[in-house]
């Protein structure tokens, strides 16, 4: 059927408008499924925290804070910075919209350690930017001399996530201090897990004007429902990246969780620890079922799978049985899955539907010996 109307709009598309497909619709996901493929924290907010939602809601007829000022200074304040160093974002993926529009014209290029997350390559291809992915490894070590003098020395910014998604090591950060003292492009280090790990690059915001730390409340506060995300760095450039963001890119919710979380961080550290211990226990029993798992100092563990079968074999399987994990297309990743570590009874649960699909590999395998 030809729609000349239709034809005329489409005709008016910008040639990137052009260059994307119209999204299909995604089948609604099964409530019933364990989720254990994005990385949530799983545990209920703080009663006071929770508090602060619930009385947001009074404020429902009035537009959310402008400048999202009051969280900015509550950040300020806990991060010892200047509200100036600070923007706030509807999460820390706004925030990297942000970047890549501010820094990438057509045909220019953004450098990424990988294996990485992969939101990054569609942010690229929305700039009509190259996308150069700079192996690291699984064990990540940071490159830095192939990042300062390699293909990547023209690119406009600079990106890695510490610990890293999806593998969830953790460079040390004397090591992300030479990278950024070394070079004068923009370090973007994306600290989105860095309340599992050992330490973070806060402390070096003050000392280079070209790092940029991205946080995000989504993973180690239990908010990824809510959408609260930080970026400190340098007044002169978060002061741009503000400028050409939305107005009221969040919300009365947000704001009033996000200033709440900043008063009560000390009520996080049991979720926090139980995740460090849980991922300890979780590695060490994959480990006996035959798995290879990367050290992480993230919320989740990227698992190379038992030899015979690849990832989105056990994927697939896990999913018939209300599991759902994470798997990834890059090269290297194809026998690995990704398992958020959620609580106690969850990890039970998909310890137990581990064992069943390994026993019915066992029993499969036995069955088609010769006799
Ligand atoms: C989850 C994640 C984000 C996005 O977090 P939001 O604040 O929820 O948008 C950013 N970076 C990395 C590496 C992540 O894994």
């Amino acid at each position: 059927m030809s729609d000349a109307k239709l034809q005329s709009v489409l005709s008016c598309l910008s040639q990137l408008g052009r260059q994307l497909d119209p999204l299909p619709s995604m089948t609604a996901p099964d409530a019933n499924c364990i989720k254990l493929n994005t990385n949530e924290n799983p545990f209920a907010l703080p009663s006071p925290v929770m508090q602060s939602a619930v009385a947001a809601l009074e404020r429902q007829y009035l537009y959310p804070e402008n400048d999202n000022i009051g969280l900015r200074e509550a950040a300020a304040k806990a991060y010892d910075l200047s509200r100036d160093q600070v923007i706030a974002g509807n999460g820390s993926s706004e925030l990297l919209g942000l970047i890549y529009r501010a820094f990438l014209a057509p045909g220019d290029t953004v450098a990424m350690m990988s294996p990485g997350f992969s939101f990054n390559r569609k942010l690229a291809a929305l700039q009509d930017a190259k996308f150069l992915e700079i192996g690291c490894g699984e064990l990540q070590s940071l490159p830095i001399e192939q990042l300062l003098f390699g293909p990547a020395k023209d690119a406009k910014f600079i990106l890695l996530a510490n610990p890293n998604n999806p593998t969830g090591t953790f460079v040390p950060i004397a090591d992300i201090e030479r990278l950024v003292a070394q070079s004068d492009r923009l370090i973007v280090v994306d600290e989105a897990y860095v309340d599992f790990a050992p330490d973070s690059a806060l402390r070096l915001i003050n000392r280079y004007s070209n790092l940029l730390l991205l946080r995000t409340f989504s993973k180690s506060y239990a908010t990824a429902g809510i959408r609260v995300g930080f970026g400190l760095g340098h007044p002169e450039i978060i002061g741009r990246l503000r400028n050409i963001q939305n107005v009221f890119n969040m919300n009365v919710i947000s704001h009033a969780v996000g200033v709440s979380i900043f008063s009560h961080r000390p009520a996080y550290e049991e979720n926090h620890k139980h995740i460090r211990d849980e991922r300890e226990r979780v590695s060490a029993t994959l480990t006996q079922l035959g798995f290879s798992v990367t050290p992480s100092q993230a919320n989740f563990l990227l698992a190379r799978v038992p030899a015979g079968r690849d990832g989105i074999w056990w994927q697939t399987s896990l999913e018939r049985k209300k599991i759902l994990v994470a798997v990834f297309p890059d090269k290297g990743l194809k026998d690995c899955i990704r398992v958020s570590i959620g609580t106690k009874a969850q990890m039970d649960a998909f310890f137990e539907a581990v064992n069943d699909i390994l026993r019915a590999e066992s029993s499969r395998a036995s069955a088609v010996k010769p006799h």
